[in-house]
């Protein structure tokens, strides 16, 4: 496997995969984000003398258009990136209609070093999320080396994350910069961890989180639970919730983790105390109370002062953390200290010489509501990869460079 750092692009057509699914309102891109994260490989081909064919999917067209037949594909377009990345790059971006097909292939290979060629749309094809091999080939005609820099695609094994390719040799398929150092922060995190390493777990269910805690039970030293999840764990104990999130089917898979990690010796932290609320709304009225004291009436929306204190020590002792769920329902103001005082540790913990990585949906999105996204060791692009990583999962974008 060619490492993308120190291949020489000169000469060559990269066609990348790129997640540019990035958020589109009435054709304005509202967070370019994805689209800058890609910037670091395109640039470093382009300063190379190489050429760029980037594909990428937006949304869910086909499915989307069963479901309203009102819309059509050209509501899926990628056309409205093509200014906006252009603008980016500071160079013209060229387009094919079709990321397949007559006039794909002509511009790809009229493409000349230092150009931009963007594919539209591969999702309008179902063949894309099908994994289909022949799609898979046509697609891998357009470049002379295959580079995928779409982690948050990377669970997929779809035609153009993965399937693709086995259309190139060993030393023409690569990660790109943001995949290498996705792949590189999980592996370290997994594979490579310092101990004492601390897992901070949170979201709204257990359901959700199960395949992440039990594979953590095989390498992390402490796991903290948090957000709505906690709730069940206390149920299952037999505390009172009151009105918390509790997920009454999952108790007995409560008590199994609880027992796992006794047996491993994993440390399980429970938020001893809760922020309560009398309704799930910004403006309730709020209480305080031991999280298995919980008044009927009343609900736990975040962590209370003594799980803070005892999850910021155990945080401070770690050399190795992972993030994965806000701790409380931050979204709203009342609701957020327990998630802010969190990642202030983690970003502490990490200015002490820890490595931390957060990573998996909301948490990202907390740690960049208290902008701390810069203290942190590594915030990851991809929610579901990233979370089907730290389940232990293969992931078929990674397995398909690396075989
Ligand atoms: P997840 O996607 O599973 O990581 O869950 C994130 C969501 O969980 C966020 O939208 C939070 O508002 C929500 N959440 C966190 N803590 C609680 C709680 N105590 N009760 C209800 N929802 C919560």
């Amino acid at each position: 496997m060619s490492t993308f750092t120190n291949h020489n692009f000169a000469n060559q057509k990269a066609l990348i995969r790129v997640d540019f699914n990035v958020p589109i309102k009435n054709g304005v891109i509202t967070d370019d984000n994805r689209m800058r994260a890609a910037l670091p490989t395109i640039n470093k081909i382009l300063k190379d003398g190489g050429s760029v064919i980037l594909m990428s999917h937006w949304g869910r067209p086909l499915k989307d258009i069963e479901k309203k037949p009102e819309l059509t594909l050209a509501d899926f377009s990628l056309k409205p990136i093509i200014a906006p990345l252009a603008k980016l790059l500071n160079t013209d971006v060229l387009f094919a209609d079709d990321c397949i097909g007559a006039d794909a292939f002509d511009k790809a290979r009229n493409l000349k070093p230092g150009q931009v060629l963007l594919l539209e749309n591969l999702r309008y094809y179902k063949q894309e999320e099908k994994g289909d091999k022949d799609f898979a080939q046509k697609l891998a005609q357009l470049g002379d080396i295959y580079v995928n820099d779409a982690f948050g695609t990377a669970h997929r094994a779809h035609a153009s994350t993965a399937v693709i390719a086995e259309f190139f040799p060993g030393d023409k398929k690569m990660f790109g910069s943001l995949m290498e150092g996705e792949v590189a922060a999980a592996e370290k995190i997994m594979h490579n961890n310092e101990k004492p390493f601390t897992a901070i777990i949170g979201g709204a269910k257990v359901s959700d989180k199960i395949l992440i805690i039990e594979n953590l039970l095989e390498r992390a030293t402490d796991i903290i639970i948090g957000g709505g999840m906690a709730y069940t764990f206390y149920k299952a104990l037999g505390g009172q919730i009151g009105n918390s999130l509790c997920e009454n089917d999952r108790l007995d898979m409560a008590l199994d983790l609880l027992k796992k990690a006794e047996e491993k010796g994993v440390c399980i932290h429970l938020p001893s105390d809760s922020i309560l609320a009398d309704k799930f709304a910004a403006d309730a009225n709020t209480a305080s109370s031991l999280s298995n004291e919980i008044p009927d009436g009343w609900m736990g929306l975040d962590i209370a002062n003594m799980a803070i204190e005892h999850f910021k020590t155990v945080i401070g002792n770690s050399k190795t953390i992972l993030w994965n769920g806000p701790m409380g329902v931050f979204e709203m103001d009342k609701f957020q200290h327990g998630t802010k005082a969190i990642a202030l540790a983690v970003a502490d913990a990490t200015k002490h010489g820890a490595y931390s990585l957060v990573g998996g949906g909301d948490s990202v999105a907390a740690i960049n509501k208290f902008n701390l996204a810069e203290q942190v060791s590594y915030v990851s692009t991809g929610g579901g990869a990233m979370l089907e990583y730290f389940e232990g999962k293969e992931l078929p974008g990674i397995a398909a460079i690396k075989k």
